[in-house]
């Protein structure tokens, strides 16, 4: 466990932003919560707990394990669907726990049936159809021997669903890829559908195509990065605002990540600080050392670009960021003190580190940041 910094969860805002969700996408669409890369760093054993209390009651993972790990965090049972990898033995436990998995090609189908039929127990699979993202999923031909197959083992399988993903409907510029993939989804299911497999759940939206394209809601709306607080892109938040009088976001950031001052040093003009020879003190300054690295999840691109909070104020990373610690110029708080709070994401006062400052300045995405969060981290849930 890392314990010289914490991640902090705002439980109001996971009400906040499981309510908006619910009341914009309309009570008949059920939402799947998706919380791989460990809840996008936030803890899945931390906020599923939270989510269930919000009333959800449809997890979305990307393996086996984290299935198992929110099926340990639940108070009662839930559906959990596993969008990816899970071993072939994983299959016959995947069964057994009733998860819900997705077929994404017919080798996945053949072990599902040995294993149903070795346990007796109907496997809870979701067809997932290529469409054109040409990532995973059954082509047409596939698609053909999948229905076959299953028709001639109707006891062993319960299809929870017949889904797809889109190549990127965060962003205008794939518009008619997007809307290519619709069309071959829709012809893919009513061929399903005219062989007798009538899905429970017809799903193929997350976040952006959610409020993008209201018409991929159908069923189920695979909803990830929203639930934490943060718009798929900048085109997807715009597109929301439209012409609407009040330009208010309507989610709350959940998360935030702060440390505290491990030390204070007075450096002399003319020396170097920190490793190598990137940053030479043009003055005489001040310095806090913090202790959040790069193994915490801090980017070495942040070096010095990164801003921290301290006492209200905004202070510079200087130096690289070393693998357990970052140095921040604090030659304006002259009474900065040793345990001070560090702000590095989230609010401190009048100002806000937000994860996309974060990301424009490392390049990276909000998930990428967010799922570079080390789960070491401890988690602390508060108001
Ligand atoms: C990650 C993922 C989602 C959720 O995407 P968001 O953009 O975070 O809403 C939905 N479906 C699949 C298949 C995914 O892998």
């Amino acid at each position: 466990m890392i314990e010289s910094s914490r991640i902090t969860l705002r439980e109001k805002s996971v009400y906040n932003n499981i309510n908006f969700l619910r009341k914009k996408l309309g009570k008949k669409v059920k939402i799947s919560s998706v919380v791989k890369a460990n809840a996008y760093g936030h803890g899945i054993e931390q906020i599923v707990p939270l989510f269930e209390k919000a009333g959800i009651d449809h997890f979305s993972v990307f393996d086996y394990n984290e299935a198992t790990r929110v099926a340990n965090s639940l108070a009662a049972p839930q559906s959990i669907m596993i969008m990816g990898w899970i071993s072939d033995n994983n299959v016959k436990n995947a069964i057994l726990k009733g998860f819900d998995f997705f077929v994404f090609n017919n080798e996945r189908l053949l072990v599902a049936l040995e294993h149903a039929k070795a346990l007796n127990k109907k496997a809870r699979i979701h067809l997932e159809a290529e469409t054109g993202m040409n990532r995973s999923g059954l082509n047409n031909q596939e698609l053909i021997k999948a229905i076959t197959l299953i028709n001639d083992n109707k006891e062993y399988f319960d299809v929870q669903g017949f889904c797809t993903h889109l190549a990127g409907a965060e962003s205008i510029s794939n518009h008619f890829r997007i809307q290519k993939q619709i069309k071959k989804y829709h012809k893919m299911l009513t061929l399903a559908e005219k062989s007798g497999i009538i899905p429970q759940f017809r799903h193929m939206a997350n976040s952006a195509a959610a409020f993008v394209y209201p018409k991929t809601r159908m069923d189920l709306v695979r909803i990830g990065i929203m639930q934490y607080g943060f718009w798929s892109s900048a085109e997807t938040f715009i597109h929301y605002l439209g012409n609407k009088a009040k330009r208010i976001d309507p989610l709350e950031r959940i998360l935030g990540w702060d440390s505290k001052i491990m030390s204070i040093k007075e450096i002399k003009t003319g020396e170097y600080i920190g490793y190598g020879i990137t940053f030479l003190a043009q003055s005489d300054i001040k310095t806090a050392l913090i202790p959040v690295g790069y193994s915490c999840g801090y980017s070495r691109s942040l070096s010095n670009r990164g801003r921290v909070l301290i006492r209200g104020q905004r202070c510079s990373v200087i130096g690289v960021v070393n693998m357990n610690m970052i140095i921040a110029d604090i030659t304006n708080i002259p009474d900065a003190e040793v345990g001070d709070e560090v702000v590095i994401i989230g609010r401190q006062g009048d100002l806000e580190i937000k994860v996309s400052a974060f990301s424009d300045i490392s390049n990276e995405l909000n998930y990428e940041v967010l799922a570079h969060l080390s789960g070491k981290i401890k988690r602390t849930i508060i108001n």
